[in-house]
């Protein structure tokens, strides 16, 4: 198990009722210590899927982002850039380029759409299958999948596709051509709650692999 693991979700236990409904929709199970008056959550084991979140009807459940840091580095004046993800459309229809106007106006240095590097993973997935001819390739965008096979199906390892995430390649290009944004801190973690459709957004980065 990765040392670089982050609790990405957490009980508040002023609404815990025990009813154990997150652990019925767990797909991991033992994730999750129902032996107590509350849930509680060992953090090693959970992939950060997000089903007990949806699941819970107390709000019992919650992810945890860095959206107090960002905005503490944004009114300090911290030089960051943006990666956003194309879901802001959908989060705030009509609204999702004042989101940019927004963060810009907040001093953010550079805006990029991730969709750009998502074109890179895929370049990156055609590369790797051309030079080896792999049976079999798994795509490892989705966070929860990559904390799965890492944590519970490690024989699966070696069929994850050895590339970067949209994410990585769109920050490792923005500081390839835009030297004057190398320093930058980028804004990975940027909750927009329920943008993406799971949880754990940096539970891979320790798992990023060069296209091979
Ligand atoms: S579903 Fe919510 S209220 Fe029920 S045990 Fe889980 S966290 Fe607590
Ligand atoms: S995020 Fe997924 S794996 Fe983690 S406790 Fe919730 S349901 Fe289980």
């Amino acid at each position: 198990m990765s040392a670089q693991i982050k609790p990405v979700i957490k009980v508040i236990e002023d609404r815990c009722v025990n009813c154990h409904v997150c652990i019925s929709v767990c797909p991991v199970k033992y994730c999750i210590d129902g032996s107590g008056d509350k849930v509680a959550i060992n953090h090693e084991l959970c992939i950060g899927c997000g089903a007990c979140i949806r699941a819970c009807t107390h709000k019992a459940r919650e992810g945890v982002d860095d959206l107090d840091a960002f905005l503490s580095g944004l009114g300090r004046g911290e030089k960051m850039i943006a990666v956003v993800a194309p879901a802001v459309a959908a989060r705030l229809p009509g609204k999702a380029l004042r989101l940019n106007g927004w963060l810009k106006s907040r001093g953010m240095a550079a805006i990029f759409d991730v969709a750009f590097g998502a074109e890179l993973t895929v370049e990156s997935y055609l590369k790797h299958i051309k030079a080896k001819g792999p049976p079999l390739v798994i795509a490892q965008p989705c966070p929860a999948i990559v904390s799965y096979i890492e944590t519970f199906q490690p024989e699966l390892l070696p069929y994850l596709a050895p590339a970067d995430s949209p994410m990585l390649h769109t920050i490792k290009a923005a500081r390839e051509f835009r030297p004057e944004l190398r320093g930058a801190q980028d804004s990975r973690d940027l909750p927009l709650r329920g943008q993406a459709p799971r949880i754990r957004r940096h539970g891979p980065w320790g798992l990023q692999r060069d296209p091979g």
